[in-house]
Order: C-alpha cells, then structure tokens, then sequence
C-alpha cells in the first residue's frame, strides 16, 4: 500500500532497524521505544488492524508468534520476559494501521496497562 509507512520500510523506501527478517514477516525497532527493547512485528503483507484479518491469514498471524519467539531469544529477554501488544484503532490506541505486534522487555511491565 504506497501511502502506508510500514508497507515502505518492507519495500526499503524508508529506512528500519531490521532486526528480523523471512519471508512473509519484518521486525524493526521501535523508533519511540518504551522500553529498553521495543520491537515491531509486522506481516510483510499489508493488513490494517486484527479487525481486517482474513481466514487465509491464520498462517501469516501465527508466523508472526514465531518470529516473536525468535526474536525475544536474539534479544536476550526471552528468560527475564516480555510483554506482547496488538493495539486496534482508538481505543486500543493504533497509530499506524498497519497490523504490528510490539514487543516490550528489558524491564518489569505493569499490570493494568494504561
Ligand atoms: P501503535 O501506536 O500501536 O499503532 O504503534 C505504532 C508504533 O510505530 C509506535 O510505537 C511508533 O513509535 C512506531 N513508529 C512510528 N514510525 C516509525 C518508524 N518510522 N520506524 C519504527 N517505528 C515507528
Ligand atoms: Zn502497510
């Protein structure tokens, strides 16, 4: 999608702190990180928000659960933890609505979220 920020760090029009990559997902840092890691999960695919996703899509969403995984251990948090995030539009608090999972660590998350 040419006018979404994320479908252009995929295409390498705007530069990523790629920290993870195969093909169907990306996962770049947080350019705002509220937290000592702060990760960005996406499908290379352009999806808006869990609202918008599609029975075919059951593969590309549990992919993105794997890359988690990896991720978490190539950061190091994987033992300490983590917290996982999926916001969805207003209240859920989305800014980019490209679906992203976050990924917070390095430090002790609170419980409720704010
Ligand atoms: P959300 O508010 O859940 O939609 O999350 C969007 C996230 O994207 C925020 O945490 C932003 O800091 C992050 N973000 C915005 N622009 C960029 C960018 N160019 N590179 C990396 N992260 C970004
Ligand atoms: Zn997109």
């Amino acid at each position: 999608m040419s006018d979404c920020l994320f479908c252009s760090i995929v295409a390498g029009d705007i530069p990523g702190d790629i920290v993870f990559e195969n093909e169907s997902v990306l996962a770049f840092r947080d350019i705002d990180p509220k937290a000592p890691t702060h990760i960005l999960v996406i499908p290379k695919k352009h999806i808006r928000s869990i609202n918008e996703l599609e029975s075919d899509d059951q593969s590309l969403a549990g992919e993105m659960l794997i890359a988690a995984k990896s991720i978490a251990k190539l950061e190091g948090i994987d033992d300490s933890g983590f917290r996982t995030v999926f916001n969805t539009n207003d209240d859920g608090g989305q800014t980019v609505f490209h679906i992203h999972m976050h990924i917070l660590g390095g430090r002790q998350m609170t419980w409720p979220p704010g």
